[in-house]
């Protein structure tokens, strides 16, 4: 769908006939101070709470008191097995198999865990290629394991950046370093939909082109998990990692997931951290075995996970389900495209969209590019009552997520920035 028209009707007519405007008033709104609904366009950064969420943690809780321990095997849910209820639908929505996923510990935590066994640095090859505007926790974290293996962290880092005066990182040259550079490459680590830009990365061909080099490939997914259609198994990449609080709207600082590419589900030679969580189920409470290790992406497990976080996720992961992510997906490229369209219509030079125009380069999040703009910008959008996400020196980000924004969202956000810049 392009023909987009401009003014407020067309969005109230948009929304009027969107199958998943009923999904908004499954969320709370934030509010301003006089109760007035806010614009919230940082689902990409903390994703709003359903209103299911508190009765799916209330469950747990009330289990808890009723059961106390027991509650591990007689709860209606019983927490020996919590995780297992995430595995399919999680699967699902970042397009891999049951064995390949599961939901624990926190992101950057994974990131670390997955490198344990798949960052294996030999003398002639030991290199972390990631992109240069890499999300700066991943940037730290492939820093420390270079230094934890003896290895120099600017030496060892080879960063992938966007040609001089462009923006989006451009896969010749990613070629190019592969050619020159691709023995000396142990790990290629993307974050698979760039926070910063928003590019969405041909997940596929990078791990194409890195395997041909004799490179492990791996991805963060923080900004692609329930905002684009990932095909994890399908991209054939070693490993991926991402987090459940921003499109998938499970709670700050909630679990992460976790995907280890079937091909690795059985190899019990891969070097691992474990603990009993990654010991078989049947032996795991005889608690004096020799370590069996679980085969799949559950092996990976250390701890009894936290029910509370995983029932915010349930919670979520069942409105994606009932919404079905094909259709989320299919409104997120229209409300994506209605955005990008209302705003190259303001003709403002002043404005550029740093996010690649193709839609399949994209998810919902633009990052609008603002000449001379600093920090005021965002705070007298705040004033005006959006909620967007700032990065120094001069970028908004936004997101119109499709399960809780609508057009006449976008619509506003519009109207009011172009009062600002005005
Ligand atoms: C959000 C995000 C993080 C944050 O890491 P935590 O361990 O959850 O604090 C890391 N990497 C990427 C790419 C992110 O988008």
């Amino acid at each position: 769908m392009s023909n987009y028209q401009l003014g407020p009707e067309f969005a109230e007519y948009q929304d009027q006939n969107d199958q998943l405007s009923s999904y908004r008033n499954k969320f709370h709104m934030p509010k301003d101070s006089n109760g007035n609904e806010l614009i919230y366009m940082t689902g990409n950064s903390l994703g709003l709470q359903p209103k299911i969420t508190k009765d799916y943690i209330n469950q747990e809780l009330d289990d808890w008191a009723s059961l106390g321990v027991e509650g591990h095997t007689e709860g209606k849910n019983p927490w020996l097995h919590y995780h297992e209820f995430l595995t399919e639908t999680m699967a699902n929505i970042v397009g891999a198999k049951p064995l390949e996923v599961v939901v624990m510990n926190s992101l950057t935590a994974n990131l670390h865990f997955m490198m344990v066994s798949f960052y294996q640095p030999t003398p002639k090859r030991y290199k972390i290629l990631i992109e240069a505007d890499a999300f700066p926790s991943d940037k730290y974290a492939v820093e420390s394991q270079l230094r934890h293996h003896g290895y120099d962290d600017k030496e060892g880092l080879i960063l992938w950046k966007a040609r001089e005066g462009e923006e989006l990182a451009n896969y010749d040259d990613l070629e190019t370093i592969l050619k020159e550079q691709g023995d000396e490459i142990a790990l290629i680590m993307i974050g698979g939909v760039n926070y910063y830009t928003g590019q969405f990365f041909d997940l596929k061909r990078i791990t194409q082109l890195g395997h041909q080099h004799g490179c492990v490939v791996g991805f963060d997914c923080a900004h692609g998990a329930g905002n684009v259609k990932l095909d994890l198994h399908d991209s054939g990449a070693d490993f991926a990692v991402w987090c459940s609080y921003k499109y998938l709207n499970s709670g700050p600082g909630s679990l992460s997931g976790a995907f280890v590419h079937e091909r690795h589900a059985y190899n019990k030679e891969l070097n691992r951290f474990t603990g009993w969580w990654s010991h078989n189920k049947q032996t795991r409470f005889r608690m004096r075995d020799e370590f069996d290790q679980l085969p799949g992406a559950e092996g990976w497990q250390l701890s009894n996970p936290p029910i509370l976080s995983m029932a915010a996720i349930r919670a979520s992961l069942d409105v994606f389900a009932d919404a079905g992510f094909d259709v989320l997906c299919k409104k997120s490229k229209q409300l994506t495209g209605y955005f990008e369209f209302l705003l190259n219509e303001l003709n403002n030079s002043d404005i550029k969209i740093i996010t690649p125009s193709n839609p399949d380069e994209r998810g919902c999040q633009l990052s609008i590019q603002v000449k001379n703009a600093d920090k005021r910008l965002h705070n007298k959008l705040t004033e005006a009552g959006i909620i967007t996400d700032w990065r120094e020196p001069d970028v908004i980000r936004c997101a119109p997520v499709p399960l809780y924004n609508s057009y006449t969202d976008i619509y506003q956000f519009v109207e009011r920035l172009k009062t600002i810049l005005n």
